[in-house]
């Protein structure tokens, strides 16, 4: 015990679901009819397999004209919160009008003539990971509270970088949970660590792993699955969860911006009342792309969806081919954030072109092929159909941030650079006029020093330190430092733990369990 099991949660048959509400399956078809509440606990299908919604929706955008944003996400994942009930829903969206998010638009579409780009980095750590795993936390809540469970929870995160630093501020002092994000020593950006070392929050922890990032989430991962770790926990009144984008509470906030983007387009008069619009998505994990397919399903006029991926270019290459290929060289890149070979919700899309063939899932996925797989040719037709895919290379990277700013006087971060290069290949290649939206997933100065090399690159001698590179991109470009990047330097620092891979458990345990 110490985890809700399938079992646990099939038990629950008080639970109460609104008419016309969907409800969620696995993609590998062992699990059937739970309530948002059993997705969001479970976090993944205990046997394998990740929760999708059964059906879509429709919501058309027009109802949703001249609301805000915190209304637009409560029309947006009201119809999924199956046994959430409407006051609840209200008060999490708050989240988006009560000051957490810098100015009065969480996501603000900023127009660059045919294109616009969509600033998802305006909460409280900078980058877009904010938008979902600000609501998170009373997703989680409010979902272990429909079972009658007393447990605090014990939230486990594996970071490269940007998911530890939002996990921490969204969870912290947070009544009944506690987390603990492990990140590869050395092995996140200077500013990424002093984020994380500076959270406030009694019940927020930080461990530095020597190993990378592969090894830290392999241990974490085994952690979850540790038996005797978890009857220990038990006893102290514990059950572990997870923050992870695989959870169905951090991809239902990410549907909403794809509104709101269309929304802040007709206005803008960038499209036309109904007419088609594109999204460029930097991508690595596949969620924040999920999520716009998921607008598109529920009705919002969406063309073409735009996947861009750096040098690990596995996406670009299964588009291309329809081979999945994961046994490839790994390359450290100056868009950390999307150095991902296992695109852990790529699950989920191919659930959806193979036409919800959870059979088909199962082989594919199927533990022996080690994250190597072909798919037929008509789930590759309609992946081809929905999905443009592209990649850039490190120095097309720089060179788009150096030119994007010539030309716009607009600054790019490396992820979001990444994706005005592919959304430049694709205009070229495809001659699409559509307006087309690039989802922006990090402030340039979460990078500055690289963001600088693109700008300045000859100069870049002169930045002795990270701390140097944000007040001198500031200079450089005018651009405010964002809130929560002001300052780190000075700010007291928590006592980071440090182990090995292997020296997680035992960490866990003396820190929890006594
Ligand atoms: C997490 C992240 C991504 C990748 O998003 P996915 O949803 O995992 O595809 C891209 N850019 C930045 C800055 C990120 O933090």
């Amino acid at each position: 015990m110490g985890e809700y099991t399938a079992n646990d949660v099939n038990n629950q048959s008080k639970l109460k679901v609104k008419e016309g509400n969907v409800l969620y399956e696995s993609t590998r078809g062992n699990l059937h009819g739970q309530t948002a509440s059993q997705a969001i606990t479970l976090g993944m299908v205990p046997n394998g397999g990740l929760f999708v919604p059964s059906a879509f929706p429709d919501l058309n955008w027009q109802d949703l004209e001249g609301l805000t944003y915190g209304e637009v996400a409560k029309r947006v994942m009201m119809p999924y919160l199956t046994d959430f009930s409407e006051e609840a829903v209200s008060q999490i969206v708050n989240v988006y009008s009560d000051g957490t998010f810098d100015g009065e638009d969480p996501a603000p579409l900023v127009s660059l003539g045919s294109f616009g780009v969509l600033e998802l980095w305006h909460g409280p750590t900078a980058a877009f990971k904010d938008m979902a795993l600000q609501v998170l936390p009373d997703l989680l809540r409010i979902s272990l509270k429909q079972f009658n469970r007393d447990e605090e929870v014990l939230i486990l995160v594996a970071t490269s970088g940007d998911t530890g630093k939002a996990a921490l501020e969204g969870f912290k002092d947070r009544k009944g949970m506690h987390i603990v994000v492990f990140y590869p020593e050395g092995g996140v950006s200077p500013v990424q660590e002093r984020q994380m070392t500076t959270t406030e929050g009694s019940n927020t922890h930080v461990v530095a792993v020597k190993g990378n990032f592969d090894q830290c989430q392999t241990a974490v991962k085994q952690i979850f699955g540790s038996d005797t770790l978890k009857a220990q926990l038990q006893e102290k009144q514990l059950i572990f969860s997870s923050a992870n984008s695989i959870n169905w509470g951090r991809l239902l906030p990410q549907i909403v911006y794809y509104y709101w983007a269309y929304l802040q387009a007709v206005k803008q008069g960038k499209v036309p009342s109904g007419g088609k619009m594109n999204v460029v998505v930097p991508t690595g994990n596949f969620g924040n792309l999920q999520a716009a397919y998921y607008a598109k399903r529920m009705g919002l006029p969406l063309d073409r969806i735009i996947c861009a991926s750096n040098s690990n270019n596995v996406l670009a290459d299964f588009f291309a081919s329809g081979v999945y290929e994961s046994q490839r060289a790994f390359y450290q890149t100056i868009s950390p954030s999307m150095d991902i070979l296992v695109s852990s919700n790529f699950e989920r899309f191919l659930y959806e072109m193979s036409g919800r063939d959870a059979e088909k899932i199962r082989t594919w996925y199927d533990s022996s092929r080690q994250g190597t797989f072909t798919v037929d040719p008509t789930t590759l037709k309609a992946c081809q159909d929905t999905v443009y895919a592209g990649w850039a290379n490190e120095e097309e990277t720089l060179e788009t941030i150096t030119r994007s700013y010539q030309t716009y006087q607009y600054v790019f971060d490396p992820h979001t650079a990444v994706a005005m290069k592919v959304y430049e290949d694709y205009r070229s290649e495809t001659k699409d006029q559509t307006f087309t939206v690039i989802a922006s997933t990090a402030s340039p100065f979460k990078f500055s020093s690289n963001v600088i090399r693109g700008l300045d690159g000859v100069n870049q001698e002169s930045c002795r330190d990270e701390w140097e590179a944000l007040k001198r991109l500031n200079q450089l470009t005018g651009w405010e430092i964002p809130k929560g990047l002001q300052g780190l330097e000075n700010k007291p620092e928590k006592t980071v733990s440090s182990c090995t891979p292997e020296g997680i458990a035992d960490l866990i345990q003396t820190m929890f369990v006594g």
